[in-house]
């Protein structure tokens, strides 16, 4: 791959649910509210990222190519 994603989550519309972290431990965090926030702004694209964020169930996640801004996920419609 070797593109660098920016990671973002929603924080009004993330439930909590803990699901990224499942697909990805080591990307995300929960805060005391649980809210996800990305483990770093940035990242190199990564396929645990991108199953985290297929698998948020409100598709909190967006990945965004920093070279370019496309959107990587969630596939437009
Ligand atoms: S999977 Fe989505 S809703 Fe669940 S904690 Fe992560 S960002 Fe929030």
């Amino acid at each position: 791959m070797g593109d660098r994603w920016q990671v973002e989550v929603d924080r009004g519309v993330c439930i909590g649910s803990g699901m990224c972290l499942n697909h990805a431990p080591q990307r995300f965090r929960l805060d005391t509210a649980r809210q996800s926030h990305p483990a770093a702004p940035e990242s190199d694209a990564d396929e645990q990222i991108l199953a985290a964020a297929e698998g948020c169930p409100v598709e909190a996640i967006t990945l965004t190519l920093v070279a370019s801004g496309e959107v990587v996920f969630p596939p437009e419609e």
